[in-house]
């Protein structure tokens, strides 16, 4: 019989049975005086021991706030420390910790805060030209009149209050003085800590789908910190490493496959810097000494590409991992010969499934760790099938399918899409489309689903052409990718004008100003008089790509 594409990730490790707050207060009695978290340009250094003291402290603030178990607390900011505070103080504190892209303006913001009704807002003030706090206001004005901790907003209904990180606006409550604790709280903690479950909700990850608006990804203690530790093994980290943690933490590869490695293996988390900075990121590695660097493919060409790379010493460098998009090849190798990542995995998955599965390891041959993304996680199982569901032979492409600990409890109050991608027999159907070879190693090989992913972050067609139906000179609009040698994909927009309008690109990019994420602007514009259609009246979204590719010269590199 030939052999088909089902894989099973043994393991002689069990899984940990413990909810975040409780891997927290054992990193900081095993590892007490090992550096947990460090932050240079926030002047920040912090052991485990007096890390989870501060985490302790916020999440009693918390509950003195009359926050209650279960309620969502949102986070709105960029690397900082008080977004890892939050996130284990959440915890710690029963709440289901909400993050939100720094990236989200208004439509967004209101959006996610209202979907999942989060209780309370962790906000930034402001970074570059993101004003958090002015957003807030425009989305609740109410709030500068209103009693710290009792707002009561027409356009964000489930808010009570708005935690502010720095500068405290009117009707704001400081972070620094809800993360100085409440005493009388403690005990409150205490009792709490053997109520909560590692099943609970944990987590809400936006990610948008194929079907327009983002919706929650909801994933419990179990999920997010077991796939933190097991991606943190395939390194082999230990207290004794570093990692340096450019990507954004809003997303899992910054919270989970950073932040949680660390903490169930003892290791330092290192912020370089609020947003992606290349500089940043090569002096962080240098003056921390860092042992591990994370990125998405861009952030590493970033990287080797600066003027000034040669300046730096990445001696101390060993392992990380490249994920979020297909790495190319060329660019793993560069990572291993020029900045001494001998020890680097790229991992894949998606933040249904907390998010990895499949991840290269330390006794894989090189030459497989740069070309393939590894073998299945631990206690993971994947299968390939075709499109009516039938397990494919090796080396056969077809949908990736996850099931086990890591899989989504479900989407927030969405129990019908939920349904359409995870199935009775608990198979997350990714929308990937992958090759399992003899040995179980896997290629990802294209998408079923409608998804750019521009520089790791994935953008999705088509809740970037509702919003530009919104405008009224628009008649019809698609959006698709096109190959970019630096970002992996670009978006490009064709637009079919309204009878007897006119429009330009600078117009409909204005329109998207300040209303969607800059990254979901579309780089390309372009007007056309129709689009190419299947007989069954579906775009094809492929001949658009081709097109503008071949005329614009446009080309991606290969990738593992
Ligand atoms: P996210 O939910 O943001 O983590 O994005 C998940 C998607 O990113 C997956 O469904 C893939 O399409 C893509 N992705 C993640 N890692 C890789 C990788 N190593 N190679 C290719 N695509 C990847």
């Amino acid at each position: 019989m030939t052999a088909l594409s089902y894989v099973s990730g043994p393991s002689e490790e069990p899984l940990l049975g413990l909810t975040i707050g409780q891997a927290l207060a054992r990193a900081a009695e095993t590892w007490p005086n090992r550096p947990a978290l460090i932050s240079p340009s926030h002047g920040v250094h912090w052991t485990w021991r007096e890390f989870r003291a501060r985490a302790r402290n916020l999440a009693s603030g918390l509950l003195a706030l009359g926050l209650t178990r279960g309620e969502r607390i949102g986070c709105w900011s960029l690397n900082r420390p008080e977004w890892a505070l939050t996130q284990f103080a959440a915890a710690e504190a029963g709440l289901v910790f909400v993050t939100l892209n720094p990236a989200y303006r208004l439509h967004e913001l209101q959006y996610a805060l209202t979907k999942v009704g989060c209780a309370a807002l962790v906000t930034a003030t402001s970074f570059k030209t993101s004003d958090f706090i002015g957003m807030v206001n425009a989305l609740a004005p109410e709030l500068a009149q209103s009693r710290p901790g009792a707002l009561k907003a027409d356009g964000l209904p489930d808010l009570r209050m708005v935690i502010q990180i720095g500068e405290t606006a009117p009707g704001a409550l400081a972070f620094e003085a809800v993360a100085k604790g409440a005493p009388d709280q403690f005990a409150a903690l205490d009792a709490l800590a053997p109520e909560l479950q590692f099943d609970d909700p944990a987590n809400i990850q936006f990610t948008s789908g194929t079907t327009g608006s983002p919706k929650g990804v909801t994933l419990s203690h179990h999920n997010i910190l077991n796939n933190g530790y097991f991606t943190g093994r395939a390194m082999r980290l230990a207290p004794e490493d570093r990692i340096c943690i450019p990507v954004p933490l809003y997303h899992c590869f910054g919270m989970v496959m950073g932040n949680l490695a660390a903490v169930t293996l003892g290791s330092a988390m290192v912020y370089p810097g609020e947003g992606f900075d290349p500089l940043a990121t090569l002096k962080t590695v240098e003056s921390e000494r860092c042992t591990a660097l994370y990125g998405v493919p861009t952030m590493f060409i970033a990287e080797l590409d600066h003027p000034e790379f040669e300046r730096f010493d990445l001696s101390s460098l060993r392992t990380g991992i490249m994920a979020g998009a297909p790495c190319p090849i060329a660019v793993m190798r560069k990572v291993v010969e020029r900045m001494h990542m001998r020890d680097v995995t790229i991992a894949y998955g998606m933040t249904e499934t907390s998010p990895v599965s499949f991840q290269s390891g330390l006794e894989d041959t090189m030459e497989r760790r740069v070309t393939t993304i590894g073998r299945v996680h631990p206690h993971v199982e994947v299968k390939i099938v075709d499109k009516e569901g039938r397990v494919v032979p090796r080396g056969t492409p077809g949908e990736l399918c996850t099931r086990g600990y890591s899989v989504m409890s479900g989407y927030w109050g969405e129990a019908e899409k939920t349904r359409e991608c995870k199935d009775a027999a608990g198979w997350m159907h990714t929308g990937d489309l992958a090759v399992i070879d003899a040995e179980g190693y896997g290629n990802i090989v294209g998408r079923i689903k409608d998804m750019v992913i521009r520089g790791g972050e994935n953008l999705y067609p088509r809740e970037i052409e509702e919003f530009l139906f919104k405008h009224p000179k628009v008649q019809d609009v698609q959006v698709f990718g096109v190959a970019d040698a630096r970002y992996g994909e670009e978006l490009c927009a064709w637009v079919r004008v309204r009878p007897g309008e006119t429009l330009t690109a600078e117009e409909v990019r204005g329109f998207c100003q300040g209303q969607i994420a800059h990254n979901k602007i579309p780089r390309y514009v372009e007007f056309v008089a129709e689009f190419p259609m299947t007989v069954t009246g579906k775009a094809q979204k492929f001949l658009m790509r081709a097109a503008v590719e071949e005329r614009l010269g446009l080309r991606k590199a290969e990738t593992a």
